[in-house]
């Protein structure tokens, strides 16, 4: 299979439950098959970072501290497991007001790229949203659309000027198929 310099994965939607602005732990489930592909992902010698849109904040829907929270959480889990995370990169932007590092713009994989030394054109982007794919292509990546989350109805709204190099059921069904 082909090496990745990193797979960037989006949050809600591919890895956990998307129940709209996740404003507590207690709320925050990943799907049962999520942390055991990671860990076959990062056996075959992967690594991740977590690139993930918050709007709930500027919203005023989730707290800061709550959010930490659960990231906390996320890195214990990947810790525990032996799973490689380089990072968790939030923007809090309002969609209205939104700089450039909230999806689809490409703030946050440049930063993630700079300070870990990433060739972007080298990775892969997962995710269930539009916006997450058109920046992995933005940036020359490899996309994957996972019909988890919102992935069907993405499906449906990318056009053919905007093919994911993948398609598949969720990130198990994914992964699997990177390793073959
Ligand atoms: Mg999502």
């Amino acid at each position: 299979m082909r090496n990745y310099d990193c797979i960037f994965l989006d949050r809600d939607g591919t890895l956990n439950y998307d129940t709209g602005y996740i404003a507590d732990l207690s709320k925050f489930n990943f799907y049962p098959f999520t942390i055991p592909a990671l860990i076959h992902m990062s056996k075959k010698g992967n690594k991740f970072c977590i690139i993930t849109n918050q709007s709930g904040v500027d919203r005023g829907l989730i707290q800061i501290g709550k959010l930490d929270e659960i990231h906390e959480y996320i890195r214990h889990e990947f810790e525990k497991n032996e799973i490689v995370l380089l990072d968790i990169y939030v923007c809090p932007d309002h969609p209205n007001k939104a700089s450039n590092r909230r999806k689809p713009g490409t703030g946050m994989f440049l930063e993630a790229a700079e300070q870990y030394n990433l060739s972007l054109n080298n990775c892969l982007m997962v995710g269930d949203s539009v916006d997450d794919m058109l920046v992995g292509m933005k940036l020359g990546m490899e996309t994957m659309l996972v019909l988890t989350g919102r992935g069907k109805k993405s499906l449906s709204k990318l056009g053919a000027n905007h093919k994911p190099t993948y398609v598949k059921k969720n990130i198990s069904e994914g992964f699997e198929q990177l390793c073959l």
